[in-house]
């Protein structure tokens, strides 16, 4: 998807760290608790320091929710978690994207129109009424809104399970977007097998698949992937195992399903950082999930060996946009009275994505604004 961030000014691009850290201090203070600065644990530390909040998309989307005083909301993460934040926040409040380049490539793997164009074609070939279309988090506000208005609802990597227990419970059939290895990880949790399983290409005629298979298929998983986290793979496991025989594998869901198989441990971004924060000292833990979370793991665990499972660094290209300097110019900008970048959902589109939204929330264990998701 494209999306243009204009060029920023020199003042910024050619200003050094140290200029960058002192205008962006002198704007929080000025801005005071006007200005709530959010921060994705996979951000660089020089935005990751400012950050009043670290944590995953929905925990930092609820934090602004639950924060009313805050009228400027500036989201270092990736576009769907603005639009997210947009769509839980008040009118009195504003989010802003410090860089309209930092997308999802994931999120952008499934778009409505061809979301719209799958429902079609399925309904030529099934009854729609019986299937339940679920989007994960990571996905555009546009498809939130679509699941939420076809009877839907939006999951996590921590409550997949209990969403897809719930789809199921509604209907025969799920239709799960945009990352495949989410879907399937999740299925075979529920003890569900590759049988009862099918990918849709948006790319072919009926996903590429035959009537036969769409009647059959218990799990419609869209054929998209987090570019991260699809990197790690049984040979990196292998390779940590050899290496330390007594360590602990611990990943992410978004990875591929044979590397999910082969872990200790599998949970959200939260949950990762939750076992490191538990091993105990000395214990040697193998990482799969984004580079910059692994390494502040690592250096704030002195007494563990933390490691990415990926010995080349994996970090996610478009969370790396937000960067000082962008950080610097849009809080600059706010202290004028300026809004750059600012995120909105439309409100038909967020009153669906809300209905989706409240629907996970509904459930019994969902995610609050302390939960760990994803
Ligand atoms: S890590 Fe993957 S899912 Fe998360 S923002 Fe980056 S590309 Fe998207």
């Amino acid at each position: 998807m494209l999306r243009l961030q204009a060029p920023l000014p020199d003042r910024y691009t050619l200003a050094t760290p140290e200029q960058l850290d002192e205008w962006i201090r002198a704007a929080k203070a000025t801005l005071g608790s006007k200005l709530l600065v959010l921060g994705h644990h996979y951000q660089r530390p020089e935005v990751i320091k400012w950050a009043d909040a670290r944590g995953d998309s929905f925990k930092l989307a609820r934090f602004a929710a639950d924060n009313d005083q805050a009228t400027d909301i500036v989201f270092c993460g990736v576009h769907f978690m603005a639009e997210s934040a947009d769509i839980l926040t008040g009118a009195h409040q504003r989010v802003v994207l410090p860089d309209l380049n930092a997308g999802c490539s994931m999120a952008d793997m499934a778009d409505l129109d061809q979301v719209e164009e799958c429902w079609e074609a399925l309904a030529d070939v099934t009854d729609v009424d019986r299937i339940v279309p679920i989007t994960y988090m990571n996905s555009s506000a546009a498809l939130k809104a679509f699941v939420g208005e076809h009877g839907g609802a939006v999951c996590t990597s921590s409550n997949a399970r209990a969403i897809l227990d719930w789809a199921l419970a509604r209907g025969d059939k799920v239709l799960f977007f945009p990352d495949q290895h989410l879907g399937r990880n999740t299925g075979h949790q529920m003890g569900f097998d590759e049988s009862d399983m099918r990918v849709w290409n948006p790319r072919h005629d009926l996903g590429g698949l035959e009537e036969r298979d769409v009647k059959d298929a218990t799990f419609l998983l869209w054929k998209g992937h987090c570019s991260v986290h699809q990197r790690f793979s049984v040979e990196h496991v292998e390779a940590f195992r050899a290496e330390h025989p007594g360590g602990e594998v611990i990943v992410h869901p978004e990875c591929a399903h044979e590397v999910v198989e082969l872990a200790d441990r599998v949970g959200s971004t939260e949950r990762i950082l939750e076992w490191v924060e538990a091993a105990p000292p000395g214990a040697v833990l193998g990482i799969g999930t984004e580079i910059h979370m692994v390494q502040r793991m690592a250096t704030d665990h002195p007494d563990k060996t933390v490691v990415s499972l990926d010995p080349l660094i994996c970090p996610c290209s478009t969370m790396f946009r937000i960067d000082g300097p962008h950080l610097a110019w849009c809080l600059e900008a706010l202290t004028r009275g300026e809004v750059v970048n600012q995120i909105v959902v439309d409100d038909r589109t967020a009153e669906w994505a809300r209905v989706a939204l409240q629907r996970m929330l509904d459930l019994p264990g969902a995610p609050t604004a302390a939960a760990k998701v994803d």
